[in-house]
């Protein structure tokens, strides 16, 4: 017998994933609201690109060096013997996208934002899932540094509406490949003579790419790599100037910012400009937005030569600081007693709908008062009250249940009492 008893073990979410239940997933639709209106305001219209794809995409995007291609990548092989990997980050998708569909030849602005899953192989954490969210912008074709400026400017208005406080605006400059490789020499010696006291994942960084040195989360290595030379001192004068105009019209617009010459952010493409957001609230890995310009992607892709500069934000982690607007979440409870009267709430529920107010009608055996209980309980700012005789009549028992006052009303009443027209 009780080999034919069905297994009852319970299967739970992967660990690093969680579900976004109802109440939350408001939020989510609110934070989505001001995001999408916000972009929209500066002329950025929405991309969606696909969840995974060939791994060498992010490989050759990403970098190679980098800890997320090296080690936080989910890659595997479909049944079609490719090797498929779900998207880690953003970026490298959107510049497929535009050389597949050849967006750079359309007349549209190349202004592009995206809000969508991401996943990466990371130590879960709090806070830090390995499905996680990101709200995204990417610019291509502007090379002048007024964008860099204006997309911080973008943030600064969408953090603001979001009501996140105690941000600050960090800014550097990585340079490019033509003075960047005399820093990477001599940061590269700098990391030989410290070896020993690196740890073995820096020590392979040493050779590797001696810039990533500086993502390490090891407190002795952050504390060595602040004896490092500075790049500030190697830019060419390109990049020097870019550098100093993007400043400026920062300044301009009136945003505070730091310079950190050690922001060089975990990815390999990035080159001049880049910058960081922090929020005090988010504790010691402060970080809420990040982003730089990456004016070799394109190129490096077999696309035409087109510079670009972006930013992602982690939508948990704006979540977890943002100040929403409680919710105005109105709708009316039908109760109804007896056959006859399900039948009318089912039509009332119908007309009430098409006109736009939201109806609960729930079917179960119940009743009145533990309707009426459950119409306070669920929060409903109304309770329609159907009875037997009334059906007949057309006319119905209007509860208002913050104020605890009834009126007897008509389906047309209704919408006005409610707050609707019938046009
Ligand atoms: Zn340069
Ligand atoms: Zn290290």
């Amino acid at each position: 017998m009780s080999e034919d008893k069905p297994e009852k073990q319970s299967v739970s979410a992967i660990k690093g994933t969680h579900d976004i239940l109802p109440k939350e997933a408001r939020d989510w639709q609110k934070v989505e609201a001001v995001v999408q209106a916000a972009f929209e305001l500066y002329g950025y219209r929405e991309i969606r690109t696909p969840v995974f794809e060939a791994t060498e995409l992010f490989e050759k995007g990403t970098g190679q060096s980098t800890d997320i291609v090296q080690k936080e990548m989910y890659t595997f092989t479909d049944k079609g013997g490719r090797s498929i990997t779900l998207r880690p980050e953003y970026t490298p998708s959107v510049v497929r996208a535009i050389i597949e569909h050849r967006l750079d030849l359309l007349p549209d602005p190349m202004r592009y934002y995206f809000i969508g899953p991401m996943f990466r192989f990371d130590k879960p954490q709090k806070g830090r899932f390995r499905q996680f969210h990101q709200v995204d912008i990417e610019v291509f074709g502007e090379n002048d540094p007024a964008i860099d400026a204006e997309i911080i400017e973008m943030a600064d208005h969408l953090l603001k509406k979001l009501k996140v406080t105690e941000t600050e605006v960090l800014v550097n400059s990585v340079g490019c490949r033509n003075c960047r490789p005399a820093y990477l020499k001599d940061l590269r010696a700098a990391a030989a003579a410290v070896e020993a006291s690196l740890c073995p994942d820096c020590q392979r960084k040493a050779e590797t790419n001696p810039l990533r040195i500086f993502d390490c989360k090891v407190e002795a290595c952050r504390e060595i790599a602040r004896g490092f030379p500075e790049i500030s001192g190697y830019l060419d004068a390109e990049c020097a100037e870019h550098f100093r105009k993007f400043r400026s019209y920062l300044d301009f617009y009136g945003i505070p910012h730091r310079i950190e010459p050690r922001l060089v952010r975990g990815i390999d493409y990035y080159t001049k400009t880049t910058f960081e957001i922090t929020a005090a609230k988010l504790g010691a890995q402060n970080s809420i937005l990040g982003g730089g310009r990456y004016d070799d992607m394109m190129k490096d892709f077999g696309g035409p030569d087109i510079c670009a500069i972006g930013f992602a934000m982690g939508v948990e982690r704006l979540l977890s600081v943002a100040e929403l607007e409680p919710a105005s979440d109105k709708f009316i409870y039908l109760a109804y007693m007896g056959d006859e009267a399900k039948k009318e709430a089912i039509l009332l529920a119908r007309f009430l709908r098409s006109h736009g107010v939201e109806c609960l009608l729930e079917f179960k055996e119940r009743g009145l008062k533990s309707q009426l209980g459950r119409a306070s309980k669920l929060g409903a700012s109304w309770a329609l009250i159907i009875g037997e005789e009334e059906v007949g009549m057309g006319r119905y028992q209007l509860k208002d249940m913050e104020k605890g006052t009834q009126v007897e009303a008509g389906k047309q009443d209704l919408l006005g009492i409610l707050g609707r027209s019938d046009t």
